[in-house]
C-alpha cells in the first residue's frame, strides 16, 4: 500500500529539490527547510452543557525574514502540526513570488466546527488569542480565514486581541468583514488572480480566453470567481464539477456550449454545491463527478481539493489540453509533475495562481493600517497589476532558463527568501 501522503515531506522534498538547483549553502538549507517557530498549545472551552473540553492547537510560523507572518487558521478534525507545518512554508513562498513584504504563517485548531454552537465557536476563538496574543500583531504574524473559519472568527479573535491590549490593531488580522475593517474586492480576489494570470499566459500563447474552452472541478469561492472572470473575458466554460453534500458524491455539470456562469451561481448553496434538479431543468447534463476532467477543453482549472491530479487521473486528461491552471492548493501529486512535462501541458503553479487572495489580505491589512480603505476597482486594478507582475517574472525565468514553471517559481520565490535571511546576517 502506499504511503500516506505527507504534506510536510511534500513540501521538503519540493524545496530541496529546488534548493539544489540554486545551489544553496547548507545553513540557507537547514534554515529554510522547516518553520521557525511552532506554538502547540490547548484551549479549554466551557462548552454550552457545562463541562469543559480541551482543544489541540497550532501556530506556526515558517519564515519571517521578508516581513511579519501570514497565514489562514484551519478548523478540521483531522488537523495536524505537518500539514500546518506545510502550509506555513508553502504561505512563505507564495508571499515571496508575489513580492509582498509577509513571511508564511499557517495555524489550525483540531476541532469540528459543525459540531459546536456559535458561542462555543466564539469562546475557542477567543482561547486561541488568549494563549496566543503576545505572538500575534501587525507587525509580527497576521492570521486569516481558511477551512471552516470566516470573518466572523476573524471579529471574534480581533476583539479578544484588542481587548487584552488595550487598543485599536484591525491590522492585526485579515479576512474580516467589510465594514468591519475588511476589504473590498477580497470575496473575488482569489478567482480573479487566477484568471490574471491565465490571460497573461495566453497573452504569451498568442492567444486571448475568447479563443479557448474550460472544465473546472470546484465551484466555490475561488472557482466562482474564476470562472466568472474568465467567461468575462470570453472564455467558454464547458464543464464544473462540484460536491453535493445529500447524495455525497460529486457531480459534473455540463453544457456544450458553455455554462451560464450567473445562472449556475444562483442554483448554489452556501457551501458551493449546485442543485441538480435546477441544473437540470436549466438544461445541463449532469455526469458523474470526475469527468470534468476528461473534456475536450484547451485548459483544465482545478479548484477544489489537494491531490486531484494524479498519474491515474493523468491518464483521463483529454489530448487536446493545453493548460493546467492550479486555482486549488496543490492539486497536482509530485509524481504527476513528470507526467505533464511529457504531455507538454503548460502549468500555472497554486502559489502563483491562486495568490491573489494573499495579495488581497496584505492590501487589507495595508488599508487598516492607515485607516483607510479604498474603493473596489482601486483594489482590484492593484491585484491585477501585482499579478502579472508576478506572472511575468515566472515566465521569463522559465523560458529563459528552460524550467517548469513550478521550478520557475520556486526558484524566485527561495532566492528572494534566502536573499533576506543573509542580508539580515542570519546566516
Ligand atoms: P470552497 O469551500 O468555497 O469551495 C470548494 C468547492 O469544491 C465547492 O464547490 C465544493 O462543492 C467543491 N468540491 C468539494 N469536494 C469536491 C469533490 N470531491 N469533487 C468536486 N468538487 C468538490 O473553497 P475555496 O475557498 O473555493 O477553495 C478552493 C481551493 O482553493 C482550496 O484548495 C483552497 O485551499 C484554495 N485556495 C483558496 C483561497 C481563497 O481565498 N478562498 C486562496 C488560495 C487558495
Amino acid at each position: 500500500m502506499a504511503a500516506a501522503y505527507n504534506p510536510f515531506e511534500n513540501a521538503k522534498a519540493q524545496f530541496d529539490s529546488v534548493a539544489g538547483l540554486l545551489e544553496l549553502d547548507e545553513g540557507t538549507k537547514a534554515l529554510l527547510r522547516e518553520p521557525m517557530k511552532e506554538m502547540h498549545f490547548t484551549i479549554p472551552v466551557k462548552m454550552d452543557n457545562g463541562s469543559t473540553q480541551i482543544f489541540k492547537a497550532f501556530r506556526i510560523v515558517h519564515n519571517d525574514a521578508r516581513g511579519p507572518g501570514k497565514g489562514g487558521i484551519r478548523f478540521h478534525p483531522h488537523e495536524t502540526a505537518d500539514t500546518v507545518r506545510a502550509l506555513s512554508m508553502w504561505m512563505t513562498w507564495k508571499c515571496a513570488v508575489v513580492d509582498i513584504p509577509l513571511g508564511g504563517g499557517k495555524g489550525g485548531v483540531i476541532c469540528d466546527p459543525h459540531n459546536l454552537s456559535q458561542t462555543e465557536q466564539e469562546r475557542l476563538c477567543r482561547g486561541y488569542v488568549r494563549r496566543l496574543h503576545s505572538l500575534l500583531g501587525p507587525n509580527q504574524d497576521v492570521p486569516a480565514p481558511d477551512v471552516m473559519t470566516n470573518g466572523q472568527h476573524m471579529l471574534w479573535m480581533l476583539d479578544e486581541y484588542e481587548t487584552i491590549t488595550g487598543g485599536h490593531y484591525p491590522g492585526m488580522i485579515t479576512g474580516k468583514p467589510v465594514g468591519m475593517g475588511g476589504s473590498l474586492g477580497r470575496t473575488e480576489a482569489t478567482g480573479y488572480g487566477v484568471i490574471y494570470t491565465l490571460k497573461e499566459l495566453l497573452a504569451q500563447m498568442g492567444l486571448t480566453p475568447a479563443d479557448t474552452t474550460a472544465s473546472m472541478q470546484g465551484f466555490g469561492n475561488v472557482g466562482e470567481y474564476a470562472a466568472r472572470k474568465y467567461v468575462e473575458l470570453g472564455g467558454k466554460i464547458i464543464a464544473v464539477s462540484c460536491w453535493h453534500q445529500g447524495d455525497k458524491t460529486s457531480y459534473t455539470f455540463r453544457k456544450a456550449e458553455g455554462c451560464n456562469i450567473p445562472e449556475l451561481a444562483s442554483f448554489k448553496d452556501a457551501f458551493g454545491s449546485i442543485n441538480k434538479e435546477k441544473a437540470q431543468a436549466a438544461g445541463y447534463e449532469i455526469l458523474p463527478g470526475d469527468q470534468w476532467i476528461s473534456q475536450d477543453v484547451d485548459i483544465l482549472i482545478p479548484a477544489a481539493l489537494e491531490n486531484q491530479i494524479t498519474p491515474e487521473t493523468m491518464a483521463k486528461v483529454n489530448p487536446s489540453v493545453k493548460i493546467l491552471c492550479e486555482a486549488a492548493n496543490g492539486p497536482t501529486t509530485p509524481d504527476s509533475d513528470a507526467l505533464i512535462k511529457e504531455r507538454g501541458i503548460t502549468l500555472l503553479p497554486d502559489f502563483l495562481c491562486n495568490a491573489g487572495g494573499v495579495t488581497c489580505s496584505y492590501f487589507e491589512q495595508v488599508q487598516c493600517n492607515m485607516n483607510y480603505f479604498w474603493d473596489k476597482e482601486e483594489v482590484l486594478e492593484k491585484l491585477e497589476y501585482a499579478m502579472t507582475k508576478a506572472f511575468r517574472a515566472v515566465y521569463a525565468l522559465a523560458k529563459e532558463k528552460n524550467l517548469y514553471m513550478r521550478d520557475a517559481a520556486y526558484v524566485i520565490a527561495i532566492n528572494r527568501v534566502a536573499e533576506a535571511v543573509k542580508l539580515r546576517g542570519w546566516v
